[in-house]
């Protein structure tokens, strides 16, 4: 993946102001944060989303966010946090390699989450149903 941005970074070719590395993942701050220490985590293998890395990879990962979402509260002195994945374009993917996002939030931060919709009669029953049968 030569034109990977992401890959870039973990091969050192684009520098990052990188906060945490392992073997498997490296965590960097994101350089347009929703709030300052949004932080992203990144699996250093290149795959493209959730569904294209492996189980342990993604348990990995996680350990990584944990570890890391910690130490981003304690410094900036958020009381909360999102975790983030766009996964694929058409959820606001922008980077083809699979990132997590560490947002940390305060009150009254602008920060908006997404608005509701709602079932109609059944159709919730519907498609929770179709969605077991597939698992
Ligand atoms: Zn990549």
């Amino acid at each position: 993946m030569e034109e990977c941005i992401f890959c870039k970074i973990v091969n050192g070719e684009i520098p990052c102001s990188k906060v945490y590395e392992n073997d498997k993942v490296i965590a960097f701050l994101d350089i347009a944060p929703v709030n300052k220490g949004h932080t992203l985590v990144v699996p250093k293998e290149h795959s493209k989303d959730i569904m294209d890395t492996s189980a342990d990879t993604l348990a990995e990962i996680m350990k990584v966010v944990k570890k890391v979402a910690k130490s981003v509260m304690k410094v900036t002195g958020a009381e909360g946090f999102n975790l983030g994945v766009n996964n694929g374009k058409v959820a606001g993917q922008l980077v083809m390699h699979l990132h997590f996002h560490i947002m940390p939030r305060f009150e009254e931060d602008g920060f908006k989450l997404w608005e509701g919709k709602k079932y109609e009669g059944k159709e919730a029953e519907e498609i929770a149903e179709k969605i077991r049968s597939l698992l």
